[in-house]
């Protein structure tokens, strides 16, 4: 109840803690972790292989994905807090540290998002996903477009692995009309990508030829690589780049 309260009183705390500056107070930008090379070059998690590609790169109807953040620490909470607790401020935090990772090489024509479920969203009340779409196209001025829709509501996936992941989402989106051929798609935190996957078959069903994945973090097997452990948010960074006004 003080956390709706404080919300509506003031919605802009920082989306780590939820009590220092907005969009993340100083002790929480240091525990944020941003991802950055050595990494796989397709899905940008940490990688130092002989190979470009890691071991387990998501499905291939995605060409790449990019994240902000490890899903880890006050990115973690930022995601909750969204999700859970419908703190929509968030979106914008996230938005614009989205947008700073944006691979130059995506030139989308539109931005659109993983949806939910209508019983979910009737539940939930918003769609995160939307919300973090809408943000990141405030922050790039590519326009948003809804161009999926969530024929199958599965139970949480958490325990499933990779394959049983992919097999379980076949089929679960379908397109609402035609695609563009470049497209930005969003969600809150890429696991194993089965999700995003299927959803990129349904655009390129739809006609989309080139499909980025842009989510706010990006969870990765324990335990994390020493170099990140260190975190840290200096000048240049992209929550620094990505909340500037521009
Ligand atoms: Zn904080
Ligand atoms: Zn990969």
């Amino acid at each position: 109840m003080l956390g709706r309260l404080l919300d509506v009183l003031f919605p802009n705390r920082c989306a780590g803690c939820g009590s220092g500056p907005w969009p993340f107070c100083a002790g929480c930008g240091a525990q944020l972790i941003a991802l950055s090379p050595p990494w796989c070059e397709r899905c940008g998690v940490p990688w130092s292989g002989a190979r470009p590609r890691c071991p387990e790169c998501p499905p291939a109807e995605i060409d790449l994905t990019r994240a902000p953040f490890l899903f880890h620490g006050p990115a973690r909470h930022a995601v909750h807090r969204l999700k859970f607790a419908g703190w929509r401020p968030v979106a914008a935090a996230l938005g614009g540290a989205m947008v700073a990772v944006w691979p130059p090489s995506a030139e989308p024509d539109a931005v659109t998002w993983v949806p939910l479920s209508r019983r979910r969203l009737s539940e939930r009340g918003f769609d995160q996903a939307r919300a973090l779409a809408e943000a990141v196209s405030a922050a790039s001025s590519v326009g948003t477009v809804p161009l999926l829709e969530r024929t199958l509501d599965l139970p949480p996936q958490a325990r499933r692995r990779g394959e049983e992941r992919r097999a379980a989402m076949a089929g679960a989106f379908r397109p609402v009309g035609p695609c563009p051929a470049r497209v930005i798609l969003v969600d809150d935190v890429l696991t194993t990508g089965a999700t995003a996957g299927a959803c990129a078959r349904a655009l390129r069903e739809a006609g989309a030829r080139h499909v980025t994945v842009l989510t706010a973090a990006r969870a990765v097997p324990a335990p994390l690589p020493a170099r990140y452990t260190r975190g840290g948010l200096t000048p240049g960074s992209v929550v620094a780049r990505g909340t500037s006004s521009r």
